[in-house]
């Protein structure tokens, strides 16, 4: 089955900041998909200037997994469209918060916390380790690898207790945090994954795209079981009836 994805830009410092530009010249969302097309996938990209930002009910309903990249403009998103990724994601889309990510309505409204860190501009270098090496999302990974120049975050990082902690990274500075947690939500996987900020080219990186790529296939919906959610008769005769 090919894996039809939609990869999600705020699109904002790409727009506004001159090195942004020259670093990303298709987008953040451009660098992404680019680091798709060598799998079997069916990469589209969508931005927040989009009418409904891009994520209409066809888009979702033709979505296999969401990758969402945004920073400054959280907060412009419509709720409706939060809602509507979120009800897709119950339904089985895989979704994919990447880096400040996790302060989108989306990512929010599946945890249920703050989503909280610490963070430093200091362009400090991560050590970004495999916490769960027998994790189909680190196939083909080292058994750690640096980003030479990142924006630091820190625990405490204020999500639930994650079903996996597939990498934690550890900072020059000496902080760490658990970059790369996995969720089930309804029928949906959820992979978010820290690497991303955009004063620097982390997604031309070879072993984040091997990572996105792998999150990719790990979220990817599948067939699974029908579910009933109304009053039934009962599956066996009960003594009384
Ligand atoms: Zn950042």
């Amino acid at each position: 089955m090919t894996v039809r994805i939609t990869v999600w830009n705020e699109n904002i410092h790409e727009q506004e900041n001159k090195e942004v530009a020259e670093r990303y010249p298709k987008g953040i969302h451009g660098a992404i998909a680019d680091g798709l097309i060598d799998n079997d996938l069916t990469v589209r990209t969508a931005t927040l200037q989009e009418p409904d930002h891009g994520l209409t009910e066809d888009t979702l309903g033709n979505t296999d997994v969401l990758i969402w990249w945004s920073h400054c403009a959280n907060d412009e998103v419509a709720d409706e469209v939060a809602e509507r990724v979120v009800k897709h994601v119950h339904d089985g889309m895989g979704f994919i918060p990447l880096h400040s990510g996790k302060n989108s309505k989306p990512f929010i409204r599946l945890m249920g916390t703050t989503c909280n860190i610490k963070y430093r501009h200091s362009g400090e270098t991560e050590r970004i380790w495999v916490a769960d090496p027998g994790h189909p999302i680190t196939d083909g990974l080292p058994e750690s690898f640096e980003v030479p120049s990142t924006e630091m975050y820190g625990e405490p990082y204020d999500i639930p207790e994650p079903d996996r902690t597939v990498f934690i990274s550890w900072f020059e500075g000496g902080e760490v945090f658990r970059s790369g947690v996995c969720y089930r939500r309804g029928r949906g996987r959820i992979f978010a994954f820290r690497p991303g900020h955009e004063e620097y080219p982390i997604f031309f990186q070879d072993e984040i795209r091997t990572v996105i790529a792998n999150a990719v296939d790990w979220a990817a919906p599948t067939d699974g079981a029908d579910a009933i959610w109304d009053e039934v008769k009962p599956a066996e005769p009960l003594d009384d009836e």
